[in-house]
């Protein structure tokens, strides 16, 4: 069921063709060099064979751990490289978090301002893969949660997930501060679609994301399935009427959806609200490179080692499904793969959500 987070994760940027003779690459996890014989291209650069078969690896981008790593208080590593960018004290956050909300309020304009300014954000370890034994498979990125006090006062509250990359946390951040928004806004008794609830939230972290010329994370809101659709209905939405319709409707519609033209059925608000957003990593196919020993090529698809011509049943979050490798070109393969129509291409680095 586990899979190396490495093969799934390792970004392949190149490939060249590693034959015997020396070439003027060193390895950046372990410098040894020049290397000659099987060579992997990380985005970092070349990685030798022995480092490319290290047991731990970085938790960000998937390269295998030398010194000069971290780790977060629950064991995940994190790479010389990505070091740098990674938040892993809870003030750090609390910048990230206070950044992601300033710049949302510049966007979205002053009534997206919170009537109960004050949240407590705090930072959380969580071991990201023991989570698959509990059940309900999801990896959770963030949670955000307000009491309301019998006269109606607010205390908000975020935790977000340690150990991610700033702009990543920013996503997140301004997703768990829509929360905080609805829960202030949404008139009690009123019921809100739980997708449309995270499609609205999505949607403030797409704009953020998109404000912040990070194309890249905005692609990956949008194809991520965790809101079953309702991100590109908002998205939508939003280009139509802006977004000031979107908040008004949240504060004064009555259905339960922005399709649901029915009058919901009064029922008590929750006074804790407890959201999630899934990595797409595990519901994606994705090519992280290909290994090339002499003539022989590989490709490692979601963590599984394909020659082409090979058909393997892949393990994904929450379901199974097989892949067959047509055919390996110099930085692409060729698939046929169940539920998806027609060959699927894949660059290196690419993914492709499996419905
Ligand atoms: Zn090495
Ligand atoms: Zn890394």
């Amino acid at each position: 069921m586990m899979r190396p987070l490495a093969l799934i994760l390792f970004l392949f940027t190149a490939i060249f063709e590693a034959g015997a003779e020396p070439t003027n690459y060193s390895c950046v996890v372990c410098g040894k060099g020049p290397l000659h014989g099987r060579i992997w291209m990380s985005k970092w650069g070349a990685v030798c064979d022995v480092c490319y078969k290290l047991e731990n690896h970085c938790s960000l981008c998937g390269l295998p751990i030398g010194k000069d790593a971290v780790q977060t208080g629950d064991g995940r590593y994190i790479c010389k490289f990505d070091k740098p960018n990674a938040v892993l004290d809870a003030g750090e956050a609390r910048e990230v978090f206070t950044e992601a909300r300033r710049e949302l309020a510049g966007l979205f304009g002053s009534g997206f301002a919170l009537n109960y300014p004050e949240v407590t954000v705090n930072l959380f370890d969580v071991d990201y893969w023991s989570e698959k034994g509990r059940g309900d498979g999801l990896h959770k990125f963030g949670f955000s949660h307000t009491r309301r006090s019998a006269s109606g006062q607010c205390t908000h509250e975020v935790v977000m997930l340690s150990g991610r990359l700033r702009s990543e946390l920013a996503a997140t951040a301004a997703h768990e501060y829509t929360h905080l928004w609805i829960n202030e806004n949404c008139p009690p008794g009123r019921k809100l679609d739980g997708d449309t609830v995270e499609g609205i939230c999505e949607l403030a972290a797409y704009k953020l994301m998109e404000a912040r010329a990070q194309l890249e994370q905005r692609q990956r809101i949008l194809d991520n399935p965790y809101t079953h659709g309702e991100i590109k209905k908002l998205v939508a939405l939003e280009k139509e009427n802006g977004i000031a319709y979107i908040l008004n409707w949240v504060k004064n519609g009555a259905a339960e959806s922005f399709e649901g033209a029915a009058l919901a059925v009064p029922a008590l608000k929750p006074a804790l609200t407890y959201t999630n957003v899934p990595p797409p990593g595990p519901e994606t196919l994705k090519l992280a490179g290909l290994l090339l020993d002499g003539q022989h090529r590989s490709a490692v698809i979601s963590g599984e080692l394909f020659a082409a011509g090979e058909t393997r049943d892949l393990t994904l979050q929450t379901h199974r499904v097989r892949v067959r490798c047509r055919e390996i070109r110099r930085t692409e393969v060729v698939l046929e793969v169940d539920g998806l129509a027609g060959p699927v291409t894949l660059k290196i680095g690419e993914e492709r959500f499996v419905p």
